[in-house]
């Protein structure tokens, strides 16, 4: 990469902003920085800290309209979805404000009257982050909200398609009064910024949205700083639709689930799993609703479905595509494509497929495009295999209205978020995580702001007064 990179609109192929690259110095420097600021912002009392976040909140609130404007330039998304996109980052950050303030520790009774026991809660340190394109925001603010509130310092990588979206978010952090040495934002490869971070001993925690392959490249590099990780990695979420359930009901949330960012999301539904008794019904009422998204540059308030980020992103959704419709895949609608490479643009009709089988490439690998496969059940065992049959455990869906199937299935599904008639679970106060190869820890809820905490035991001696 040369000293600088262009920004570029995946839904025109214009050029929005060149970026400066942060060479090994200025990156050394900001780590640097973001290791002092942690001695004075580790030392700020909670509410003071709280206060901030809220300013912070509020600015994003207040440039809402500008900051979804830049995301749905950078990243393709419909505004719609940028505005809501916004709403979700800050969500984290109101969250995390509240959550500084309850950072408790506790009192252990001791084994001898001499003694006192006090565990206390403490930052552990300077914090980097690298994010992808997907959620340029919320991404972003997951991260360093609880680790603001913890009293940790921050460092962020964004991806390189959108980084215009955190430079700005950023910004409004340092106008809400948070030190500037306290969050930072540097730009660059993420293979370059990576080395630097996990080399870093300023460094002391590593958090990552992104692809497994990359997070295991960073957990390895961790080791030999022994570095806290946190890793929300790659997701191949199963949907399961069993013969009792309300199938509008379905439709409705597997569009939700699936469509949002143009099938771009670590959580989509990305295996439809259908009983035999009510596959053709669901598949019918999913493909004519489908039928009526409209596709198109995201600035326009009508768009439903975005473009693709870009050329790599398209290449792997066209040969999935082709692997299935080769093996026996039948097009229920979609599997159009408006691509023009001069541009650089890449739109994909958002699709659905029946007669999809399990030996299918898009059943293993994640297809993060807007297409829909549909494969059928027999029985609920067989259903869960199916499900289970993947490394990813990130989320899983189902929709029942008979209780037993549905705890059955919430018992048996392997994976961190579960959504029961429900296709779109994620919340600031609950715990977002994946299992397996999909990652470790949670972000948001009581669970997000432990993994920027340390425990501490003090044990106080000499405490017998009896004989005095
Ligand atoms: P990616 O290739 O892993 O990129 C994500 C970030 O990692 C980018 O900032 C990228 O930098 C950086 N990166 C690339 N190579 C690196 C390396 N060797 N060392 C350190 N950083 C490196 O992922 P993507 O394809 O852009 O994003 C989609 C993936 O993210 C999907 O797998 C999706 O499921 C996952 N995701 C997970 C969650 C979750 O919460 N679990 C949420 C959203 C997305 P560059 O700018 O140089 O590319």
């Amino acid at each position: 990469m040369e000293n600088q990179f262009t920004v570029n609109n995946p839904a025109t192929g214009e050029r929005i902003q060149t970026v400066q690259v942060d060479n090994e110095e200025k990156v050394k420097d900001a780590l640097k920085r973001g290791h002092e600021a942690f001695k004075t912002w580790s030392q700020i009392n909670a509410h003071k800290r709280s206060e901030l976040l809220n300013k912070w909140s509020l600015k994003l609130k207040e440039h809402k309209e500008e900051i979804a404007t830049i995301m749905t330039k950078e990243n393709g998304k419909p505004l719609r979805e940028s505005r809501g996109e916004v709403d979700y980052a800050a969500s984290y950050i109101d969250w995390y404000a509240e959550e500084a303030k309850r950072i408790y520790g506790r009192t252990i009774p001791a084994n001898t009257e001499s003694k006192r026991i006090i565990v206390t809660k403490q930052p552990v340190g300077l914090v980097a982050a690298i994010t992808p394109w997907n959620f340029p925001a919320a991404m972003m603010t997951r991260k360093a909200a609880p680790a603001l509130a913890a009293g940790c310092t921050f460092i962020v990588k964004p991806a390189v398609e959108t980084p215009l979206t955190m430079i700005r978010i950023v910004e409004l952090a340092h106008e809400a009064g948070i030190p500037k040495d306290v969050v930072q934002c540097v730009n660059g490869r993420g293979s370059v910024m990576g080395k630097l971070f996990t080399e870093s001993d300023y460094v002391r925690k590593i958090t990552f949205t992104g692809s497994t392959a990359v997070g295991k490249t960073l957990i390895k590099n961790s080791a030999d700083t022994i570095k806290h990780v946190t890793m929300e990695l790659g997701g191949h979420a199963p949907l399961i639709i069993a013969k009792d359930s309300d199938l509008d009901l379905a439709v409705e949330q597997t569009i939700a689930s699936k469509f949002r960012n143009a099938g771009q999301t670590c959580v989509c539904a990305n295996r439809i799993i259908v009983a035999d008794e009510v596959v053709d019904t669901f598949a019918e009422k999913l493909a004519a609703a489908v039928s009526d998204l409209k596709v198109g540059n995201g600035l326009d308030e009508t768009t439903d479905i975005g473009p693709i980020i870009n050329q790599k992103g398209y290449k792997k959704i066209k040969s999935q595509m082709d692997d299935a419709l080769e093996n026996g895949a039948e097009v229920l609608t979609g599997n159009k494509y408006d691509v023009d490479e001069e541009k650089g643009t890449y739109f994909v009709h958002p699709t659905v497929l029946k007669n999809v089988k399990t030996s299918m490439v898009m059943m293993h690998e994640e297809t993060f495009g807007p297409i829909a496969p549909i494969i059928p059940f027999q029985s609920l065992n067989e259903a869960v295999k199916i499900a289970n049959g993947t490394p990813f455990g990130l989320a899983a869906y189902f929709f029942t209205n008979d209780y037993r199937t549905g705890t059955y299935l919430s018992e048996q599904l392997q994976f961190g978020i579960v959504g029961w008639n429900d296709g779109a679970p994620s919340a600031a106060h609950a715990p977002f995580g994946g299992m397996k190869e999909s990652g470790l820890g949670r972000e948001g809820g009581l669970e997000g702001i432990e993994p920027y905490l340390e425990t501490k035991y003090l044990s106080i001696g000499n405490l017998d007064f009896s004989g005095e």
